[in-house]
């Protein structure tokens, strides 16, 4: 058996096609177009490459992109007063301060300081209560992806066994929160966890978002499962997922590759919710 491979890529186009589709219908309503201000402090190579790329993306989808660039030294007290500034002004939808932040910088302080309705991350603990009680907010943008691309595969979800590998804050919390939504039964798997092979083979849909290289082998999968790779890991030989795409792909029913899979939904969904959140924002009703 060989899987089908899951290709995040074309999604993404699609998804982006269709935002900036909807995106003249808002402008036409409301005399503007949505708006996201990105945030970057200092000099990390990683992090210039994603705030260019989202800017890049935005301006594609006929949104608008301000992009704020503050040196490594920048304090709490200068974050604090720009975000104060986004938060007050009525051009931006969606405010986003790409992380890591410098060490001399309380990041806690910065994110919960961004107006929950224009947090287009879902990173605000506003956002994750609203998620984890069903109530209208936003999801983080990584594990929303993951699920749009679960639903490509099947449809429905209901009643499947998933396993999440990973609870942090931005992936796998906040994955394991939508597939409860989409009822499944929900296993969060973690560093701790005992016998993760024997977890994973009972599992018809596995979301790996852990940052170990080919940690989950394919004699762990049970034949026919869904396979979303959300890590990214830096190796000799490149890009690589927590999944060993080579073995996976002989036992999986469908896969997502790494690149190109998982990661160009981030950036999709990251427009998604900058277009939902300028709709709210102005009382238009957000096209699906
Ligand atoms: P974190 O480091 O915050 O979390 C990693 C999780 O993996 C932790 O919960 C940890 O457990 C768990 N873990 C560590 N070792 C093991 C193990 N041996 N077995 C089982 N679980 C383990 O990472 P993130 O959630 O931020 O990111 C995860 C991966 O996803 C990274 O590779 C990152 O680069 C990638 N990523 C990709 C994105 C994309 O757009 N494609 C976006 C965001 C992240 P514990 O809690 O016990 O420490």
């Amino acid at each position: 058996m060989t899987a089908t491979i899951i290709d995040g890529k074309a999604h993404a186009a699609s998804l982006r096609a269709a935002i900036a589709g909807h995106v003249p219908a808002f402008r036409a309503a409301t005399g503007r177009a949505p708006g996201l201000a990105v945030v970057l402090v200092g000099e990390d190579p990683a992090s210039a490459v994603y705030v260019r790329s989202k800017g890049r993306a935005t301006r594609e989808a006929g949104m608008e992109s301000v992009e704020h660039r503050l040196p490594a030294d920048t304090d709490t007290a200068t974050l604090l007063a720009l975000v104060a500034d986004l938060n007050a002004d009525p051009a931006i939808d969606g405010i986003l301060v790409q992380l890591p932040l410098p060490r001399q910088v309380d990041a806690q302080a910065v994110l919960l300081a961004i107006d929950p309705d224009k947090d287009v991350d879902g990173f605000h603990p506003v956002n994750a209560g609203r998620l984890a009680t069903g109530m209208p907010g936003f999801v983080p943008c990584t594990p929303l992806g993951c699920v749009m691309l679960l639903k490509s595969v099947h449809g429905s979800l209901s009643g499947l066994d998933a396993v999440v590998i990973g609870r942090s804050n931005i992936v796998g919390k906040p994955m394991a929160q939508l597939l409860i939504a989409e009822s499944c039964t929900v296993t969060v798997a973690h560093s701790r966890t005992r016998d993760l092979p024997a977890r994973i083979r009972a599992a018809d849909i596995v979301v790996a978002a852990v940052g170990i290289p080919a940690l989950v082998k394919g004699d762990w999968i049970k034949p026919g499962a869904t396979v979303i790779d959300v890590g990214i890991n830096r190796t000799e030989t490149g890009l690589v997922g927590d999944v060993d795409f080579a073995e996976a792909m002989a036992v999986a029913g469908a896969i997502t590759p790494v690149p190109g899979g998982v990661g160009p939904m981030t950036i999709a969904c990251l427009l998604r919710n900058t277009y939902v959140s300028a709709c709210r924002r102005e009382g238009v009703a957000a096209a699906p």
